[in-house]
């Protein structure tokens, strides 16, 4: 399909006018292509040579307006930092319609009436950040909104420096997020809040649509996904930054990419956003912040659910929802295809061990990958050996009691354990280059998020320890 025959649904216009507003973007000056998804663009059948149309470019620029678009900012609320902000919504992002179910998005498209105060502006750096990164968590089976493109100009904005203005177009299943529920709860608002949950099981669920009960059965599921996904990211040692409830998404998907990092060596308690000084949102803390959301969440929908039967579900996510998830996860990780009851424990023991070690985790999951008995290449990751042997010895003996052989153990791993994520260090080079205007790095970072398990012998250099001097920083969060 070209742009010219691309045609738009927006129902979420077909609800109140208090949960949107409606609002042209703002153009850039001068406009050019950072980058394009061919991708994202085969999931809303857009030919993959789209950006070479010179309606592309004026796509993400909000001069091309697709037919049946017509372009509004989503009203929600949210607690930031455990504070409730009863005025959040779609600041600085401008949604065109959806086409075959997904939302697309123009992030940094000028002020709407939720700017606060705002420019509605977003910098090249946050935009190429989230754009690889929300490409490379969907490659590694993560949850994630997707990203069609990218584009830059000569317009300036201020942050704590001058920083160029970019767009990027976003595309997700739902932008519905937990804070567009509390919205309406606190305002007392309980039929807009009703509305909101039947159009949310219709866009997200709507294998409970003819369901009596299909109100409460949606919590539950966002629970689990929220469950599975914290999981995943705990997981693969991916440090969200904000998990504030207007960036928890009502589907379980990774939102809203601010001060994220991977980890570079595992540190519990690792702090990528430089301004969340107490660590709420810390990598350790993700799961319990997560179940604080999902509470806030279930106060909201309190008026319309009972609150017996979704505390119920909570105490559930707390007692074997989440950990289950996580332990399941870890189990491919460690490459165990029996669960046995001890597993929780030899996890944890390796929590520990990774804290105490001083290894890079995405190369220490690797290299157990291989582990043949030999752990000389092991040993010369980690800088405590002695620690590490520790937690070997127990893991010999659990592979000792596992059936399948050690080759297709080793191939299992090798499809669960990445040799390739994105870390910040990588993002940030092709963010300085991109500044200078070479966007080749943009182009070999898609490649690579695109590839996470694969060998790369061209790229074998961002497989191996992040530079001493880049390990484990703290982001701005202003973007
Ligand atoms: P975040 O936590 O970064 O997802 O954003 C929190 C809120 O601030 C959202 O309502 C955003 O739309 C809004 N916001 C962030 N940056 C800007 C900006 N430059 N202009 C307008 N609104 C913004
Ligand atoms: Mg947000």
């Amino acid at each position: 399909m070209i742009l010219d025959n691309m045609i738009l649904q927006t129902t979420y216009l077909s609800l109140d006018s208090e949960f949107y507003d409606l609002t042209d973007p703002t153009p850039l000056d001068e406009p050019y292509l950072i980058s394009f998804n061919p991708e994202a663009a085969k999931l809303i059948d857009l030919d993959s040579n789209s950006c070479n149309d010179p309606d592309f470019v004026a796509l993400l620029n909000g001069t091309f307006i697709p037919k049946g678009s017509r372009p509004f900012a989503m009203c929600y609320a949210g607690h930031q930092f455990g504070n409730y902000n009863p005025w959040l919504g779609d600041g600085r992002t401008i949604n065109l319609g959806s086409v075959n179910g997904w939302n697309l998005q123009l992030k940094g498209s000028g002020e709407t009436l939720y700017s606060r105060m705002a420019d509605g502006r977003a910098v090249v750096r946050s935009s190429i950040r989230e754009y690889l990164m929300s490409e490379g968590m969907h490659h590694l089976g993560i949850p994630s909104t997707r990203a069609l493109g990218i584009i830059g100009s000569k317009t300036k904005v201020i942050r704590n420096s001058i920083e160029q203005a970019a767009i990027v177009m976003r595309m997700s299943t739902s932008w519905v997020r937990f804070g567009t529920f509390e919205y309406f709860y606190y305002r007392r608002e309980y039929s807009k809040l009703e509305m909101l949950t039947e159009y949310v099981i219709v866009e997200s669920y709507p294998h409970f649509k003819d369901d009596d009960d299909r109100f409460f059965k949606m919590f539950c599921e966002v629970v689990e996904r929220t469950a599975k996904l914290i999981a995943q990211w705990q997981a693969i040692g991916f440090n969200h930054g904000v998990m504030n409830t207007d960036n928890m998404s009502i589907e379980g998907l990774t939102i809203d990419y601010g001060p994220f990092a991977m980890l570079d060596d595992f540190r519990y308690g690792y702090i990528c956003n430089h301004t969340d000084r107490a660590g709420r949102y810390s990598y350790g803390e993700q799961p319990n912040i997560s179940y604080w959301n999902l509470t806030m969440l279930s106060k909201a929908l309190s008026p319309i659910i009972s609150k017996e039967r979704m505390q119920q579900k909570l105490d559930d996510f707390g007692a074997f929802i989440y950990p289950n998830a996580y332990v399941d996860i870890m189990r491919d990780k460690l490459g165990l295809s029996m669960k046995l009851d001890d597993d929780a424990l030899l996890i944890e023991e390796l929590v520990e061990t990774l804290h105490n070690v001083f290894v890079d985790h995405t190369l220490f999951f690797r290299t157990l990958s291989r582990y043949n008995g030999d752990k000389t290449p092991l040993y010369d990751i980690v800088m405590e050996p002695v620690i590490l042997d520790k937690w070997l010895k127990l893991y010999d003996d659990r592979l000792s009691q596992e059936t399948r052989t050690q080759s297709q153990r080793q191939k299992e791993m090798l499809n669960s354990n990445p040799k390739y994520i994105l870390k910040n260090y990588m993002l940030q080079k092709a963010i300085t280059q991109a500044e200078g205007g070479d966007y080749s790095m943009v182009e070999t970072l898609l490649y690579i998020a695109a590839h996470p398990y694969d060998e790369l012998p061209e790229f074998e250099h961002f497989a191996g320890d992040t530079p001493e001097e880049y390990k484990n920083l703290g982001l701005s969060c202003s973007s």
